[in-house]
């Protein structure tokens, strides 16, 4: 069987790309590269530079590779960005996700894993967040997520062979701990890698984006959970997938770090010193995240193998410290290699 990875050239999707090798399944990769990088996509998955609008190419991969089963990670996923322009995260993430729907369903590929987000909570009401919380997003890129929630709730309902399992990420962080894979974002707006740039002289400072919450600190606090952990949980979401499968759970190491706490571990791990400036909040921001994971602990015997935050930090520094400039640079075939069993973490 192939699985059909969507955004299989981002950082996420990449990650779980080089898990799924190394578990032995045939990996099929569909990415626009918009954000993506060719590179980060190991040579032995297929490869094809598609969006997700494009249905009949969509239809055509899908027979084509024999896809069995999607794992859906293409999407934009910046807070900030999704407040100052919506439109761009309603059409990619929401309108994008129909397409694919829509070709899965003409292609009779009936479940899918689906990257969900904690955006979709908003200010929660009780801290960690337990998935029966209300849903209430306080910004675009969480309602972008939260409507295919409801339409792949929809579709479980109504179509006998439709099963989906959708992981509520917290916020992701890390890069591959065999050193092969890493974070580049273009424009890079998350906290660590904007501390790593900074200990590597590449920016100035790291602004702080609110020290007005109502936290200890003043700082937002949210829960920072390993790429490879992440990865695993979709390994084992995999497997859980059955027709008429609905279950969404979160994914998250279950405790919450300030920004302040972000950046001191930043620098007791490089060594470095990183000047800190203070800037007004940024809309769409909720205080305080951080996530119970004790359904998916109980239902598919996942938990996160690198709880430390430090621990965290010391596998992205170790990546942005050998690929200063990213992915850039690096030809094609020059990025991962993966095969069963000699790369990545299994499941
Ligand atoms: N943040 C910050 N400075 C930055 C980037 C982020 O203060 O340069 C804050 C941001 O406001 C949020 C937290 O760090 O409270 C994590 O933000 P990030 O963009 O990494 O992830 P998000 O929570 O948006 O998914």
């Amino acid at each position: 069987m192939t699985i059909l990875v969507t955004g299989g050239a981002g950082y996420i999707g990449s990650h779980c790309v080089q898990q799924l090798l190394a578990a032995g399944q045939k990996v099929c990769v569909i990415d626009n590269l918009s954000r993506g990088h060719r590179e980060a996509v190991p040579s032995q998955a297929s490869f094809f530079q598609l969006d997700l609008g494009e249905t009949d190419e969509l239809i055509d991969v899908m027979k084509s590779q024999r896809i069995e089963k999607v794992i859906h990670f293409a999407a934009l996923a910046y807070v900030g960005e999704s407040v100052e322009n919506p439109l761009p995260y309603y059409a990619n993430n929401t309108a994008g996700t129909l397409s694919l729907l829509q070709a899965m369903r003409q292609s009779r590929v009936s479940q899918i894993v689906f990257s969900s987000t904690c955006a979709t909570y908003g200010i929660p009401e009780q801290i960690p967040v337990t998935e029966e919380s209300a849903q209430t997003p306080i910004n675009p890129y969480g309602w972008s997520k939260l409507f295919i929630e409801q339409i792949l709730t929809d579709c479980a309902g109504s179509y006998p062979n439709f099963g989906f399992i959708g992981l509520r990420y917290f916020n992701v962080a890390g890069c591959a701990m065999n050193g092969s894979l890493g974070e580049d974002h273009s424009p890079e707006t998350h906290l660590i890698p904007n501390c790593l740039n900074t200990a590597l002289g590449k920016q100035s400072h790291v602004t702080i984006l609110g020290n007005d919450y109502p936290t200890a600190d003043g700082t937002c606090i949210r829960d920072y959970i390993h790429v490879e952990d992440i990865c695993r949980a979709h390994l084992l979401a995999l497997n859980a997938l059955t027709p008429q499968a609905n279950r969404f759970y979160n994914v998250g190491l279950g405790s919450g770090f300030s920004v302040l706490d972000v950046v001191q571990t930043t620098e007791q791990v490089t060594g470095r010193e990183i000047p800190i400036e203070y800037q007004a909040r940024r809309p769409g921001d909720p205080p305080v995240l951080s996530a119970s994971h004790e359904k998916i602990t109980r239902e598919l015997g996942w938990s996160p193998r690198h709880t430390s935050l430090t621990e965290i930090i010391e596998s992205a520094w170790n990546w942005f410290q050998k690929h200063p400039d990213g992915y850039q640079g690096l030809g094609q075939g020059q990025g991962p290699t993966a095969s069963p069993g000699d790369s990545g973490e299994q499941a």
